[in-house]
């Protein structure tokens, strides 16, 4: 289903959402207070404003409390970014997400009523971390604070040539093989009988503690 999307502030963030949403179909307002950004824009979105959105008169006068989905991309200006949210909070029932620059600027975008507040940069970092204390692991997310799903490719030789049903991550670790990339194959949800290969990636959901243990049993 078609839905309208509104976008404050077209940094790097903001922007990157805008093409994805404009290249998956939807309708974006953009709005950015500096002129060049609203400009690249202006054949990107649907629509392209050069607006203060701190300004509640400007965000009236756009509709913006008929927009399904408001964005908060708002980089470094935390205060601009906390007075658009309240505002759109109090306007009508879009929902919100508000990007944060730190922990801190999180928990008040969540207090005032942020229905999804995202760490980008928090988030990237973690990912990286996790590639870079091990190359095998191709991408990392953190679930919540106990659980995460990993892709992970299998290099150690214990592994190789058993099924899911031998290796039996899930009975001893808790740890869920919910797939298997196999070069341009995708094996979703296998079954106990799959056969691990080498070089296979899996991805796997479970405890953060037990994934780190499998991380680092590939050398
Ligand atoms: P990122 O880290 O995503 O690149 P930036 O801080 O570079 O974030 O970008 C945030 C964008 O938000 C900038 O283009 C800036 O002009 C815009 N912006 C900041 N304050 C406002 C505001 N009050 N109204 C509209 N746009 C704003």
């Amino acid at each position: 289903m078609k839905k309208n999307f509104a976008i404050i502030g077209l940094g790097r963030f903001g922007s990157s959402i805008c093409r994805t949403l404009v290249e998956s179909g939807h309708d974006v307002l953009a709005i950015d207070l500096n002129e060049d950004r609203v400009n690249e824009y202006m054949n990107i979105a649907t629509h392209a404003v050069v607006a203060n959105a701190q300004d509640e008169s400007v965000l009236r006068s756009l509709g913006i409390r008929n927009f399904d989905h408001v964005i908060i991309a708002i980089g470094e200006d935390i205060q601009a970014s906390i007075l658009t949210t309240l505002m759109i909070k109090e306007m009508g029932n879009s929902y919100i997400t508000a990007k944060a620059q730190n922990a801190y600027h999180g928990k008040v975008l969540e207090k005032i009523g942020a229905d999804h507040v995202v760490h980008p940069e928090r988030d990237m970092g973690i990912r990286i971390g996790h590639h870079l204390v091990s190359r095998n692991v191709v991408d990392y997310l953190e679930l919540s604070d106990k659980y995460s799903l990993v892709e992970l490719k299998v290099t150690n030789s214990k592994f190789f040539n058993k099924t899911l049903l031998e290796l039996n991550f899930r009975q001893r670790y808790g740890l869920n093989v919910i797939g298997i990339r196999r070069g341009q194959e995708m094996i979703i949800s296998p079954a106990a009988d799959a056969v691990i290969q080498v070089n296979d990636t899996l991805m796997i959901v479970g405890g953060i503690k037990e994934i780190d243990w499998l991380e680092n049993q590939m050398p």
